[in-house]
């Protein structure tokens, strides 16, 4: 489901070159949860965005759900990030002034084809997925930590990904919290979602079906 080979990424800062990712290879098949753990600054985010195709100047191969992502063009690669894959943050970004179930929908006002009450069942379809069957009428401030986590994976989910990318998902939770996000995205790789999730916890990567260390601009 994801193919990286020999992927290099450097960010250039006036006359500096920082090589961030360093001739990098990773395969993750469907419906595997692969954790990827290392300290802050080793490349995580970076590693997380070149496969969602938000970024796509790297050199190497990237084969992410049957598309090389060097080959898309920006709308291509736009189609890819709206339809393939789905993003969950350590500070959720969800939009305070929408409820619980607009911010699941939020992905049918860029481009999901649906109607608006097509758009609702779907939005309520989702995030009863992550569990939340209350509270869909609540603004994120009064939603706990875990429950606006939640609504975020729901809004990753709402136009059918394959793959779902975290980045440091449990951050801002409480440990049980925390535990009960992580078993949920053990739970959505068990029904066949592949699950790329970086983190510099280690509880994260004891749910994951495999940990790789990213060091040095590799993994291992
Ligand atoms: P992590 O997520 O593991 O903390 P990042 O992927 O965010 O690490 O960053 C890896 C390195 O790349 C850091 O040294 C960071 O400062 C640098 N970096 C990240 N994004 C940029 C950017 N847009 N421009 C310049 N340097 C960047
Ligand atoms: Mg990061």
């Amino acid at each position: 489901m994801i193919a990286l080979h020999g992927i290099r990424k450097a960010f250039r800062d006036g006359d500096r070159v920082l090589t961030v990712l360093d001739g990098l290879d990773l395969e993750v098949a469907g419906g595997e949860m692969v954790a990827v753990v290392g300290p802050s600054g080793s490349g995580k985010s970076t590693l997380l965005y070149l496969v969602g195709g938000l970024d796509a100047d790297f050199e190497g191969e990237a084969t992410v759900a049957g598309r090389s992502l060097r080959a898309l063009g920006e709308r291509e690669r736009a189609r890819f990030r709206n339809r393939e894959v789905g993003f969950v943050f350590q500070s959720f970004n969800l939009l305070p002034a929408l409820t619980a179930l607009e911010n699941a929908c939020l992905p049918s006002w860029f481009g999901a084809d649906l109607g608006e009450q097509a758009a609702g069942s779907r939005g309520r379809e989702v995030l009863s997925r992550v569990g939340l069957t209350d509270s869909t009428h609540k603004r994120p401030a009064h939603l706990s930590g875990g429950q606006r986590q939640r609504v975020a994976i729901a809004r990753a989910l709402f136009a059918g990904p394959r793959i779902l990318l975290a980045d440091e998902p449990t951050g801002n939770l409480d440990a049980a919290t925390g535990e009960e996000i992580i078993r949920l995205f053990a739970d959505l790789a068990g029904g066949g979602i592949t699950v790329l999730v970086v983190t510099h916890e280690e509880r994260v990567s004891r749910a994951a079906s495999r940990v790789l260390r990213l060091e040095e601009g590799r993994l291992r």
